[in-house]
């Protein structure tokens, strides 16, 4: 049922403790889209709410069932059936026609009822942290203990009946947490009943769990995100919090305002991360949004706190971060990005820029770089560090960067044909375009459609790309490779880097990224690295491209070290086409 309820919302079920009048002292399970409210009277819900006033009378000690319509949907009609326990009568009202859920209903019910005591304050009833609580120790009981064990047998029971129970209550198997869908309609419902208590919304993430999980296998993954799931629960537990595990390593919480929770959180997690028994060093991101808008839907005050945990991405001075207003204007730029990119993209906006490459030894230009610019007839100039991130994660990526791929041939077409100094355009390819199956086949169309070779278009991929899928990364490299293009490794030394990448990539030329070039000045030991692999390039034979040269010290250092192809602001800025067969034509002179 739980399951069904999740995926249906027009599901009908509540079970609700009332006293005899029918007026309502705890809600237990509600249905999101009329929910019943504790201290309001459930008759409302019924259209002959007479019926439900002579089943309370009646004696109830082992349970009555009566059939009423309610008069929220289309005079639906449902099963009321009611058990007194104590004072208090338990109903349980449910769509008519699905009879075998009575008894686990009721059992489910019962079990929930004590766990905790009855307090009428308690929203969902149950104790539902309580629950998760025990349903998550018990199931890291179950993984760490042996199975032959007699104690464990009965531990085993009971975690699997406890986990039933939480399973019917829309619960994540692996952490016995609620899923996503039933803490957005429970979190929905405690915000609308505690208009007065502020609450912050809290999101927790695990850095490079897929690292986790390639390197130690899903076991130890699984364990992990069950033992944090644990320790989020023993820092933020209370009367009105509620935890969900959404997506594979996400955690969110709702949690009532606590005026130190930044600091508790650091520390306690911290605490838990620092003990845990991995050989890597873990860290968990997380971000707070203190709700202020509770008009705004749960998924996006989701959104908003996970927003302020992959914020401190890069910044690995802390590990939590609050929701800030310029946050909220980031994304409000990407939104704004968003709408209007297709738009400009068919009006031309978009400018291909080119940077030339030269011979550091002569000053020669052997190529250019293709970078594009939006400038846009409103907001003028915006440059792809503003712009790309967000393309890649809406996916508009791909679109640009054929668009961009396409101006460049028609620039090489019309060189050849004006018999203009010919070389290779790099162009960057993101490393989402690595995703589309019909890249190499798009390509290589494009290529042949403007009359050019491969070798003529060079392919900027980031190393960044390989680190991430690196199997399905290498397949398309060899494809495009196969099919004559040539590969540029970008960025190199940015971060990502590992000399066995270098090895097994089948690339032709190597750019190293401005910031290697940068802390390399002064350094000697760097000096001494990035000599080295340059001379590993040499070996390999791979032509290796110092990418961001502003000085002569550093063009210097470079013909010194043995790089021998440069790009930067020293010898060209990137500039429109027009402009750079400008140039071209200056340095002729
Ligand atoms: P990138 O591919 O590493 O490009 C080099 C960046 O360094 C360019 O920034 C370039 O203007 C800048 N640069 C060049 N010489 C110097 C220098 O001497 N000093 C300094 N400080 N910077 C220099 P830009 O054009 O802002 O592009 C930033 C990034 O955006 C690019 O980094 C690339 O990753 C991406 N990008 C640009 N155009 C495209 C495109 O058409 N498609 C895709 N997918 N990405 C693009
Ligand atoms: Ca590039
Ligand atoms: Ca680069």
């Amino acid at each position: 049922m739980g399951r069904e309820y999740t995926k249906n919302r027009e599901l009908i079920v509540y079970i609700v403790m009332c006293d005899r009048n029918g007026k309502v002292e705890r809600v237990i399970c509600n249905t999101p889209l009329w929910p019943v409210m504790e201290g309001k009277n459930i008759r409302n819900l019924f259209t002959d709410p007479e019926g439900l006033d002579s089943l309370l009378q009646q004696d109830l000690s082992y349970g009555n069932s009566v059939c009423l319509s309610m008069n929220i949907k289309r005079n639906l009609s449902v099963c009321v059936t009611a058990v007194s326990k104590g004072n208090q009568i338990l109903l349980i009202i449910y769509k008519t026609g699905d009879n075998s859920q009575i008894s686990r209903l009721i059992e489910m019910t019962l079990s929930a009822l004590n766990v905790k005591k009855v307090t009428g304050q308690d929203v969902y009833g149950a104790g539902y942290y309580e629950i998760q609580k025990l349903n998550s120790q018990l199931v890291n009981y179950q993984r760490t203990l042996a199975k032959s064990n007699a104690r464990l047998q009965t531990l085993l029971k009971e975690t699997k009946e406890a986990r039933s129970t939480i399973e019917v209550l829309e619960c994540d198997t692996l952490t016995g947490l609620l899923n996503e869908a039933a803490f957005f309609s429970r979190a929905e419902v405690i915000l609308h009943q505690h208009r007065d208590t502020r609450f912050d919304l809290v999101a927790a993430d695990i850095e490079k769990f897929k690292a986790v999980n390639d390197a130690f296998g899903s076991e130890t993954a699984d364990r992990l995100l069950a033992d944090l799931s644990t320790a989020l629960l023993n820092t933020l537990s209370g009367e009105l919090s509620l935890f969900t595990r959404a997506r594979a390593d996400t955690f969110f919480i709702l949690v009532p305002f606590k005026e130190n929770l930044l600091e508790l959180l650091d520390k306690k997690i911290g605490l838990f991360l620092s003990g845990y028994p991995l050989t890597m060093r873990l860290r968990v991101r997380m971000g707070i949004y203190h709700i202020d808008n509770r008009n705004l839907p749960i998924a996006r005050m989701c959104d908003r706190a996970l927003m302020a945990a992959d914020s401190i991405k890069r910044d690995y001075s802390r590990n939590t971060n609050v929701f800030d207003d310029s946050m909220h204007k980031k994304m409000i730029l990407e939104q704004k990005i968003t709408n209007i990119m297709e738009e400009s993209l068919r009006q031309g906006d978009f400018i291909v820029y080119l940077q030339p490459k030269v011979e550091v030894k002569t000053g020669k230009v052997n190529g250019a770089e293709a970078l594009v610019r939006w400038v846009h007839p409103e907001y003028g100039l915006i440059y792809p560090s503003d712009f790309i991130p967000v393309f890649e994660s809406n996916g508009f990526i791909y679109s640009l960067d054929q668009y961009v791929w396409k101006k460049c041939c028609r620039m090489l077409r019309s060189w050849k044909r004006h018999k203009i100094n010919i070389f290779p355009i790099s162009v960057n390819v993101s490393r989402t375009d690595l995703y589309h199956e019909d890249l190499v086949q798009t390509l290589s169309a494009m290529v042949r459609d403007y009359g050019l070779k491969p070798e003529d278009l060079h392919l900027e991929i980031t190393e960044s790309a390989y680190v991430k899928d690196s199997e399905k990364f290498l397949s398309v490299i060899k494809k495009l490779k196969q099919k004559g293009f040539i590969i540029e490794m970008d960025d190199f030394g940015s971060g990502y880097s590992s000399l066995n990448t270098l090895s097994e990539l089948p690339i032709d030329v190597m750019k190293l990224d401005l910031k290697f070039l940068r802390q390399t000045e002064n350094n000697r030991r760097r000096q001494k690295v990035v000599e080295f692999v340059i001379r590993l390039a040499d070996a390999l034979e791979l032509q290796v491209i110092a990418e961001g040269v502003e000085t002569r010290e550093q063009a210097q250092m470079l013909k010194k070290l043995g790089c021998r192809h440069a790009q930067g602001y020293l010898y060209g800025r990137p500039m429109p086409e027009q402009e750079f067969i400008d140039y071209l034509s200056g340095k002729e002179l």
